[in-house]
């Protein structure tokens, strides 16, 4: 008894946890101390030291040798390696949910299309983001494969914290993209619904701007410094 209690408060843990990264509250490389969350969750830190070690074991937070924990702050190349795999497989999945439409429930999916339709009238853009990301893990629960449900919940806590950290005003994904996927499942149309999920996918990684060349290291901004000191001084 007591360690199913134990066990659920690590679960309720992790996923609230989960959730401020889906909000974009926790913010990239942010130092998270044992001490702090068990505090802040008013737990054991023998419990908070296995949340860590799970969320640690998704890459979601990263244990340092000094003993200190982060929040991961995914590089841009690594952002891009997380959109591949998101391209790999996102199409698979709303293509079985497509062969399978008949046997699915779409209430709970419509009226999450619902609520991001009134966050996105009512400029709430915090919950408009976490609403966004949250419709990709409705898509994948449906499939009812507990791997895929594990892999899609890593890799989408790790691209809202690109998104934090590369996205220009994100304001979650694109407007109608999800509404027409989802008429597409209905009508068991898997090539349609997996075309339009790719090229979601895309839209998501452009707005990303991942290509983009990354910020300049200080050493290299103070020769460019120097060298316009220099030639101004000729000038
Ligand atoms: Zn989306």
């Amino acid at each position: 008894m007591r360690k199913s209690q134990r066990g659920q408060s690590e679960q309720s843990i992790q996923t609230r946890l989960l959730q401020a990264i889906f909000e974009q509250r926790m913010p990239p490389g942010a130092r998270l101390t044992e001490e702090a969350l068990a505090s802040a969750f008013d737990v054991s830190r023998t419990t908070i030291r296995q949340v860590i070690a799970r969320l640690s074991q998704d890459g979601i937070l990263v244990k340092l040798p000094n003993g200190a924990t982060h929040v991961a702050s995914p590089s841009r190349h690594e952002a891009q390696q997380l959109m591949v795999v998101r391209r790999m497989i996102e199409p698979e999945i709303v293509k079985i949910l497509a062969s399978k439409a008949a046997d699915i429930c779409f209430d709970e999916l419509s009226a999450h299309l619902n609520d991001e339709d009134r966050a996105r009238r009512d400029g709430d853009r915090g919950s408009l983001v976490r609403l966004t990301g949250e419709f990709h893990l409705h898509l994948v629960r449906l499939t009812g494969n507990q791997v895929l449900i594990r892999l899609m919940t890593e890799l989408q806590a790790l691209v809202c914290l690109a998104i934090l950290l590369y996205a220009n005003g994100d304001d979650g994904c694109p407007v109608q993209e999800h509404r027409r996927i989802v008429t597409a499942i209905k009508k068991q149309d898997g090539a349609s619904a997996a075309n339009l999920m790719l090229s979601h996918l895309e839209h998501i990684e452009r707005d990303l701007k991942l290509d983009e060349k990354p910020v300049l290291h200080i050493s290299e901004a103070l020769t460019w410094l120097g060298q316009r000191e220099a030639s101004l001084a000729r000038s």
